[in-house]
C-alpha cells in the first residue's frame, strides 16, 4: 500500500515533472522495490497501460487510460536514471512493456515482444500466461459484482440505503484513498464502487427502462446524453456509476473521491454531481486528496454524511422507487408506493427539502460542497 512515509524514505527527489499524486506515489513504490527489500528483485514490471477492460465496452468511443497513467512508467524511470542508472547500479532489470487491456486480442504480441528477451518467452507460454492472467481478472470482477448484487439485494429486501463510491479504480489504494468508505461503513452503510456495480440485465433494463423508452439512450451502458467525448475509461465508468446511482433506490448517497492535481476528473465534478443530486440522492466530495490524511475533517464531514443519510434516506428510496416500474427484479419487502413528500428533485437538478428553510437549505448545500 501506499504511504506518506513510503515516499519520503524512497522517493524523496525522483519527482522530475510536476503530476498528479497518484503518479507521484510511483516513485515511492519503485524506490521500495529497489531499496527496501530484504531480498533483492531481479526485475522491477512495470506496464504502460493504454487501454482497460470495461464493462462498457463497444457502448462508448473508447476506454483508453490517463495519459499520465500511460506515461507515469517512463516518468517515474527517468527520476532514477537523473544522475545515474540506479536500477543498472542495483542490477534490476526494469521492464516498461506498453500493453492495451482493453484490447486482448493485442495484448499477446505486445507483452511478447518487449518481454521475450527477459524472461527468455516463447510465443506459447505468454499466450497462456496472458489467457490465465484474463481469467483471474474476470473471475474476480464477476464474483465481486455478484457481491454488488447481493449487497443491493438485501438493501431491497430490508429497505434499507447504501453508499457508492465514485472514483478512480486506485482510491481503492488505503493510502490514496484514506479509506474514507471505511469510516462510512462503520456506520453500518454498506458500500459500493462503481467499477463492481452488477450489470446484470435485468437490473440494469429495469433502472434505465425509461431512458431507453423515451430514446434518450439507446442502452443501460450508454453514457452519450452525458458525455459524449467517451474516450478515458475511468471517466466513462464515473459518468455511468453517476447515472446508476441517480436511478438505483438504495443507493441513497454518493461519495466523490478525487486526487490533488487530476486534470482528467476537473471536468466531471459538475456532472456528475449534478446526474446524482437530480434525482435527490446525497453527494458529497472529498477532493484533493494527497499523502496528507485529514483524519479530522474526514470525520467531522463523514458525521455530517451519516446525519443526511440518517434523515433523508428512506425518502430518497421510496421516491425513486415511484419512479420505477413495480416489477423490481431485487427481491423487496411489501410496501406501498406513495408519493414522497419531502425530496424532490428540481428541474437544475438541485435538491429542494420540502419544510427546510432557505438558510438551512443554503447551509446544507455549502456542506455538499454545492
Ligand atoms: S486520472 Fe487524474 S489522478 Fe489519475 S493519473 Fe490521470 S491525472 Fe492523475
Amino acid at each position: 500500500d501506499t504511504s506518506e512515509e513510503q515516499g519520503r524514505e524512497f522517493g524523496k527527489g525522483r519527482g522530475t515533472v510536476d503530476c498528479c499524486y497518484p503518479v507521484k506515489c510511483i516513485s515511492g513504490h519503485y524506490g521500495e522495490l529497489i531499496f527496501g527489500q530484504k531480498k533483492k528483485i531481479n526485475i522491477l514490471l512495470s506496464p504502460m497501460i493504454h487501454s482497460l477492460p470495461s464493462i462498457l465496452h463497444r457502448h462508448v468511443v473508447d476506454t483508453v487510460t490517463c495519459t499520465r497513467v500511460m506515461a507515469g512508467p517512463e516518468n517515474i524511470k527517468a527520476g532514477f536514471m537523473k544522475e545515474h542508472d540506479v536500477f543498472a547500479d542495483s542490477g534490476v532489470v526494469y521492464a516498461s512493456p506498453f500493453v492495451s487491456l482493453g484490447d486482448r486480442h493485442m495484448v499477446t504480441a505486445q507483452l511478447h515482444s518487449s518481454l521475450k528477451d527477459i524472461f527468455d518467452l516463447d510465443s506459447g507460454e505468454t499466450e497462456r500466461a496472458v489467457l490465465a492472467g484474463f481469467q483471474a481478472l474476470d473471475s474476480f470482477t464477476a464474483k465481486t459484482r455478484q457481491q454488488s448484487r447481493e449487497i443491493l439485494a438485501w438493501c431491497a429486501q430490508n429497505q434499507k440505503p447504501c453508499i457508492l463510491v465514485l472514483a478512480r479504480p486506485y482510491h481503492m489504494d488505503t493510502g490514496i484513498g484514506h479509506e474514507i468508505e471505511a469510516e462510512l461503513q462503520a456506520h453500518g452503510y454498506p458500500i459500493l464502487w462503481l467499477q463492481y456495480l452488477p450489470g446484470d440485465d435485468d437490473l440494469m433494463n429495469w433502472l434505465f427502462e425509461g431512458d431507453i423508452r423515451k430514446g434518450r439512450v439507446k442502452s443501460p451502458f450508454d453514457i452519450s446524453d452525458v458525455w459524449t467525448s467517451s474516450y478515458s475509461s475511468n471517466t466513462n465508468e464515473i459518468m455511468w456509476g453517476a447515472k446508476v446511482a441517480a436511478r438505483c433506490p438504495w443507493i441513497t448517497c454518493v461519495i466523490r473521491l478525487s486526487s490533488y492535481e487530476c486534470g482528467m476528473d476537473q471536468p466531471t465534478y459538475t456532472p456528475t454531481q449534478k446526474i446524482v443530486e437530480a434525482s435527490g440522492t446525497l453527494f458529497f466530495k472529498f477532493g484533493d486528496l494527497d499523502s496528507t490524511k485529514p483524519a479530522g475533517s474526514i470525520k467531522i464531514r463523514v458525521e455530517t454524511i451519516v446525519h443526511y443519510l440518517a434523515k433523508y434516506s428512506q425518502d430518497i428510496i421510496q421516491q425513486k422507487l415511484n419512479w420505477l416500474s413495480p416489477k423490481c427484479p431485487l427481491p423487496m419487502a411489501p410496501q406501498e408506493r406513495t408519493p414522497s413528500s419531502t425530496v424532490v428533485p428540481a428541474e437544475t437538478g438541485a435538491v429542494v427539502v420540502a419544510g427546510e428553510t432557505p438558510a438551512a437549505e443554503r447551509a446544507r448545500h455549502s456542506q455538499l460542497g454545492v
